[in-house]
């Protein structure tokens, strides 16, 4: 198949690679020429611009920071009949709802795929894949979507976008938790790695405790390759859907605006595992 990968950042570099080991002819388009030229050199297709990746291609994939960015590259281009649309990124499930509905009225089909498992599974093509759209564009989409990790289909057109959030929501918390649990541990003489053994035999674990404090913020590197303002867009798209949904958030709600005050005190490109430094300083 021809596909256009649309967004060639931290994790469209390494799916559009997957996809172009598997055979596929890859046309790629990011703003960024560093990321065109990386997509070049392991054998895709670097394109000069959005309609060159875009022509012609059986589907176009989009992996790009949020729904305004969607929804731009979407308006700027000029899709091939029949043209099926997987935004793989992180958008807003209404958004993605009404965006789906307009391109319909074009003969355009848009499915949502949004992913989990950061940068490490991106290339290692053993993400979780949750869609949303009518099985039967899902199945056209099914041997490439099979390429970059297992899929489950979540509902409707939307559904993989809303349950991405409310799972970064579950991520952030439960970080932000376990990293107060562990400083206060700390304090009071545990050894951070004995706590982590001891969580993750218990109904403490999670994530954090299995991945993000041992892999990324023990050994000092926060470089997960997910910004901080990514997980903050996540936790705010979940937060809204509860307001929207009319049902309480209060720690979700609370656990944002956390959030939001170390975005404000950490560097623009932070990693989010930084978090527990915002802590620490405070
Ligand atoms: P990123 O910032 O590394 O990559 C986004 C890319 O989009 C950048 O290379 C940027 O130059 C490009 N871009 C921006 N505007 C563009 C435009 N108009 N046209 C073409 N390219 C454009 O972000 P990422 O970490 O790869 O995340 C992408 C999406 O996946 C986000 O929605 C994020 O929330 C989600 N996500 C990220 C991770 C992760 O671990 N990094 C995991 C799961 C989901």
């Amino acid at each position: 198949m021809t596909i256009a990968f649309i967004g060639l950042g931290n994790m469209g570099a390494p799916m559009s690679g997957l996809l172009v080991k598997a055979g596929h002819e890859v046309r790629g388009f990011d703003v960024s020429e560093a990321a065109r030229q990386a997509l070049a050199e392991v054998g895709g297709i670097a394109a000069d611009s959005l309609d060159d990746a875009i022509r012609g291609a059986d589907v176009v994939i989009l992996m790009l920071p949020n729904s305004d960015v969607v929804e731009k590259v979407v308006a700027e281009s000029t899709f091939a009949p029949g043209a099926v649309i997987v935004d793989m990124s992180s958008s807003e499930p209404l958004r993605t709802r009404a965006l789906a509905a307009s391109l319909a009225e074009r003969g355009i089909a848009l499915v949502d795929a949004p992913v989990s498992g950061g940068v490490a599974r991106a290339r290692t093509g053993k993400l979780t894949i949750m869609t949303g759209g009518p099985q039967s564009v899902l199945d056209g989409v099914e041997s490439i979507l099979d390429c970059l990790g297992t899929t489950t289909r979540a509902g409707d057109v939307g559904s993989g976008h809303a349950v991405k959030a409310l799972n970064n929501l579950l991520s952030a918390t439960h970080l932000l938790v376990t990293s107060e649990a562990i400083l206060a541990g700390e304090r009071f003489g545990l050894d951070p790695t004995v706590m982590l053994s001891i969580f993750n035999s218990s109904s403490g674990r999670s994530g954090s405790t299995e991945n993000k404090w041992p892999n990324f913020i023990q050994p000092e590197t926060y470089d997960s390759g997910f910004g901080l303002r990514l997980m903050l867009k996540d936790m705010r798209i979940a937060v809204g859907l509860a307001a929207e949904m009319g049902t309480p958030d209060p720690l979700g709600e609370a656990a944002t605006g956390l959030w939001g005050e170390a975005a404000e005190a950490l560097a623009d490109n932070a990693d989010h595992t930084e978090i527990v430094n915002w802590l620490r300083k405070d």
